[in-house]
């Protein structure tokens, strides 16, 4: 009815969020809802921020957007601070998404393999189960096959490894570049292996074929570290951000420490790195650098991780597994129907949680989530899984 000027992309709730505070969100009717998915880890700094509102309407009030034709402070100040708190030696271009992040990180991974004109380098291997955005090419990048009916042909060049020790395997002379997530967001909220990674990096780095990391939802302190890669301990080409960033304006990045791989006009965005996007993401730093340091952070997280695992003990017989990283957490669920029923039965009660992959329950809270916020999330879905 309401939705009848809007194409069917996806089978929504029939809610209406009106307002919210950190992670509790209010309803058209006056329902709360205790928030554990952040609108799919983007609210970094929760909802109904006032800094973040702030800095908003405060810029809003002045320049809203001018092009890149011109000099932005704002971008110019992200691009520093992202790049001074990863502790790469690196540059970034500013886009609108994740996906667009990760088109530009294909762009530089392609445009590197040009570099000795004997042979052009082109070969992308991405991981199975892999999610790096919706454009074809992203898409195509992306290893769920399901996802590539009805939209070919796509651009040549990207395979598939089943895990991150077949990839050694799928490399030949074409191949320029490897992307990965560290955890697998949309695929079931799955860590690699540290030594498997380390060991793939220092692979890659000895036969001159790029890293990109798609940290565009591990990203932004949202597995304990201001990036996934710090805790893997690497240091990759080419990294992708997005979700957190913005708290909630749209925002991507692609960072490289190939800091000549572009010339002018070699890529660009209407949009990308304008003021409104750039000063909320410098206040979304500014709020999650120093609840970092303060080590509120690092204490929240490991609540959260400490609930989680003593709510999903009481349900051996549906919790088969418990995944994930600092905020990006997981529970393995016996089968995709139980999850499903969870997801309802969660969200009558007053709790967001979402899917990931076939048969796991994903939680990615805000990461300024009280301990209060908490609580009542798991007392509520403890009362759910009696009740649903
Ligand atoms: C969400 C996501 C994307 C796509 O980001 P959009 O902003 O939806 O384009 C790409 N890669 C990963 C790992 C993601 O989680």
């Amino acid at each position: 009815m309401k939705q009848k000027y809007l194409l069917s992309t996806y089978k929504r709730q029939e809610v209406c969020f009106e307002r919210g505070d950190n992670a509790t969100l209010c309803d058209s009717e006056g329902k709360e809802y205790i928030d554990f998915a952040a609108g799919v880890a983007v609210c970094s700094v929760g909802h109904g921020n006032c800094r973040l509102a702030r800095a908003i309407s405060d810029q809003a009030a002045k320049i809203l957007h001018v092009s890149n034709l011109y000099r932005i402070e704002p971008q110019e100040e992200c691009a520093r601070r992202i790049v001074e708190l990863s502790g790469y030696d690196m540059r970034c271009f500013f886009g609108n998404s994740g996906t667009e992040a990760n088109e530009g990180a294909i762009k530089i991974a392609r445009k590197y393999g040009e570099r000795d004109g004997s042979i052009k380098r082109y070969k992308i291997i991405t991981l199975e189960n892999s999610f790096h955005g919706r454009t074809i090419t992203a898409l195509k990048a992306t290893g769920q096959a399901s996802k590539h009916d009805y939209f070919g042909p796509y651009p040549d060049g990207f395979v598939y490894a089943a895990n991150v020790e077949e990839i050694e395997s799928l490399i030949d002379e074409t191949t320029v570049a490897v992307m990965i997530e560290l955890v697998q967001g949309e695929g079931g909220v799955q860590p690699l292996d540290k030594q498997k990674v380390q060991n793939l990096s220092a692979l890659l780095k000895s036969k001159d074929i790029l890293l990109i990391v798609d940290e565009v939802q591990t990203g932004i302190y949202r597995c304990g570290s201001f990036l996934a890669s710090h805790y893997y301990g690497i240091t990759p080409d080419v990294i992708t951000l997005a979700k957190g960033l913005g708290g909630g304006v749209p925002i991507g990045v692609v960072m490289t420490r190939l800091k000549e791989i572009f010339s002018y006009g070699d890529h660009g965005s209407t949009f990308g790195g304008n003021y409104l996007s750039t000063v909320a993401a410098n206040e979304v730093l500014d709020i999650l650098e120093a609840y970092n340091k303060s080590g509120e952070m690092m204490e929240h997280q490991n609540y959260f991780e400490t609930s989680l695992k003593s709510f999903a003990l009481h349900y051996p017989d549906i919790f088969t597994e418990r995944v994930g990283i600092g905020m990006m957490q997981g529970l393995r669920v016996i089968d995709s129907e139980v999850l499903s029923k969870i997801i309802d039965s969660a969200f009558e009660i007053g709790v967001l949680v979402i899917k990931s992959g076939r048969n796991t329950l994903r939680f990615v809270p805000p990461l300024t989530i009280s301990k209060s916020e908490m609580d009542e999330g798991f007392r509520r879905l403890n009362s759910a899984m009696q009740h649903g």
